[in-house]
C-alpha cells in the first residue's frame, strides 16, 4: 500500500495496475495508464491488492466466481479469504476517506463490469468481483481501468 499525504481526495487503485507484481501468476497488468501515473505524482493514489492484503501468496491458484462463490480450478472454495480481502479494502477506504476506486477489470476481486464465468475457459460474463460489490454497497464508486475517463469525471 502506498499512502501519500495530500489534501485532495484520494483514489484507490488496484496495485497490479501500477506495476506491482501481485497477480495470481506473479505478474502485473501491462497497461499504459499515464493519467494514473500523473495522479500518483500528485499524491492522489492509494495502491492495494485485496487478495495479498488478505494473506494470499504470490503466486497463487487462479480463481473465478461460480454461482457467487470464489473457487479455484481445482474446486477449492476461496470465498472466505476473498471476502476478507474485500473487508480490508473497505476499511482502508473508510480510514482514508476514499470515495472512488479504479480496479482491474475481470478479476474475481476487482472486476467491475466483467468477470470470468467460473469455467476456467477464458469466458467472460457481465458481473463484478467481491471487492467491487462490497465497496459499492458502501457508496464507493468503482470503475475499471477501461473506464478512466468516466471515473475521472466523478472526481
Ligand atoms: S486482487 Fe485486484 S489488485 Fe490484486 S492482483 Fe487481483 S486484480 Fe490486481
Amino acid at each position: 500500500m502506498t499512502d501519500y499525504k495530500s489534501p485532495k481526495p484520494k483514489i484507490l487503485v488496484s496495485a497490479c495496475l501500477m506495476g506491482k507484481p501481485v497477480r495470481y501468476d506473479g505478474n502485473y497488468a501491462h497497461k499504459e495508464l499515464d493519467l494514473l501515473t500523473k495522479l500518483q505524482k500528485d499524491g492522489r493514489i492509494v495502491l492495494l491488492c485485496p487478495e495479498t492484503a488478505a494473506g494470499l501468496p504470490i503466486p497463487r491458484p487462479a480463481a473465478e466466481i461460480k454461482k457467487g462463490q470464489v473457487v479455484t480450478s481445482g474446486g477449492q472454495d476461496m470465498t472466505g479469504i476473498f471476502i476478507t480481502g474485500a473487508q480490508k479494502t473497505l476499511q482502508l477506504c473508510q480510514t482514508q476517506g476514499i470515495k472512488l476506486a479504479i480496479l482491474k477489470e475481470n478479476s474475481p476481486s476487482c472486476g467491475s463490469k466483467f468477470i470470468y464465468d467460473g469455467s476456467f475457459s477464458g469466458t467472460k460474463i457481465e458481473g463484478s468481483g467481491k471487492v467491487t460489490d462490497l465497496l459499492r454497497a458502501h457508496g464507493i464508486r468503482v470503475f475499471s481501468e477501461e473506464d478512466l475517463a468516466e471515473a475521472l469525471e466523478f472526481l
